[in-house]
């Protein structure tokens, strides 16, 4: 197997507060890893380094092998060009708590969007977002806008989003916290179906029970640094960690 996205000693501070401690962690190509950790971990930080949606202040992560996001401190390692970043970046889908839909777009060009701005021309991102929609069981929505959807159907179409340009990649970032708890499993569901999709899955939430039955690999994060990782059993059922453990018993 290969690695997928590798993060080595990811380091970030905002001031004073240090957020991503000198984190190491990789992800093997096609398989699904749950990130589990209390709220202010650095859990969405490290997302977000892998999505350039953040710059790291030391540390460096890489896709298939090739970097980005270069910040090697006393080192000549350089920052990708904006163009490398673009298409570094159309390989990771990310899927947000909130949805982030774009509220004046309708359903199907929320999904073409990405794909047009590619250069993908219209009719082929449309033929492609209505497939995309059915796969999601969303394909009567397309011509209504987000506020007509429920949560769940919304966050639906922001993976069916996520999907239209085909990434190696799709980042989760507490996909249905937001959520009503009955529109949990709608969301859930989508999202089992891509795993062993070929795709590589990096899940950040605190459903126990999704990260059991779906995880090939479970990571606990507390305070800017991984305390635990392992299979769902090591890491869920036999925690080694005090910190895993007091977690755990919080959240089950
Ligand atoms: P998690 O997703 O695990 O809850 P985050 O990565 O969102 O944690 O945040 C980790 C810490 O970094 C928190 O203490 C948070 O308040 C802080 N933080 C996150 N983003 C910013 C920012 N843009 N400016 C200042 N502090 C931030
Ligand atoms: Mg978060």
């Amino acid at each position: 197997m290969s690695q997928a996205i590798a993060v080595h000693n990811a380091t970030k501070s905002y001031g004073d507060k240090t957020v991503l401690r000198g984190v190491d962690f990789s992800v093997e190509a096609g398989t699904v890893t749950v990130i589990l950790g209390p709220s202010g971990s650095g859990k969405s930080t490290l997302l977000r380094a892998i999505n350039h949606l953040e710059k790291l202040d030391e540390g460096f992560v890489s896709l298939n092998g090739e970097l980005i996001g270069v910040r090697v401190k006393g080192t000549r390692l350089k920052e990708l060009r904006p163009k490398d970043i673009l298409r570094q970046r159309a390989k990771i889908g990310f899927v947000f708590q909130n949805f982030n839909l774009f509220p004046h777009l309708t359903i199907l060009e929320n999904v073409t969007e990405a794909p047009i701005s590619h250069g993908v021309k219209a009719a082929e991102a449309r033929e492609n977002a209505r497939a995309l929609l059915a796969r999601v069981g969303l394909s009567e929505k397309e011509a209504d806008y987000p506020r007509q959807l429920s949560g769940g159907q919304q966050q639906r179409v922001a993976i069916a989003r996520a999907l239209a340009l085909d990434p190696d990649v799709i980042l989760f970032d507490e996909p249905t916290s937001a959520l009503d708890p009955e529109l949990v499993g709608e969301v859930l569901a989508v999202i089992r179906t891509l795993a062993g999709s070929g795709k590589t899955l990096i899940v950040v939430t605190h459903e126990i029970g999704f990260a059991r039955e779906v995880a090939d690999r479970v990571v606990f994060m507390d305070e800017g640094a991984i305390i635990e990782e392992g299979t769902p059993d090591q890491v869920l059922t036999r925690p080694a960690h005090p910190r895993t453990q007091d977690f755990l018993s919080k959240v089950l």
